[in-house]
C-alpha cells in the first residue's frame, strides 16, 4: 500500500509545467518510503521517483523537455511529409 502525502507545492521551484496536460498545478509528494516524486493535480501524472527532492525536481524536468523533444521531431516529420 503507498500512501501519498504532499509535503510541498512547487510555488518556489523551478518546475517545468507538466508535460502531459501543460499545467502547473504541480505538487511534489513522498511515499510511506520516504522516496520522492513530482505529482501533477491536474492529470495526475507523476513524475520519476527518486531518493531526495532534487532529483525528483530534476528527473521531473528531464521527462518535460524529452517530451517537447518528442513533439518537436513528430511535427519536424509531419512537416517533410506534407512538403515532400
Ligand atoms: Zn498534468
Amino acid at each position: 500500500m503507498t500512501t501519498t502525502v504532499v509535503v510541498e507545492r512547487l510555488v518556489q521551484l523551478p518546475a517545468n509545467n507538466c508535460p502531459f496536460c501543460l499545467q502547473e498545478n504541480l505538487v511534489l509528494t513522498h511515499n510511506s518510503s520516504i522516496e520522492f516524486c513530482i505529482h501533477c493535480l491536474n492529470c495526475r501524472a507523476d513524475g520519476p521517483i527518486k531518493p531526495t527532492a532534487e532529483e525528483a525536481l530534476d528527473a521531473w524536468n528531464q521527462a518535460g523537455l524529452t517530451q517537447e523533444k518528442v513533439i518537436a521531431e513528430a511535427v519536424t516529420a509531419e512537416v517533410a511529409r506534407v512538403t515532400s
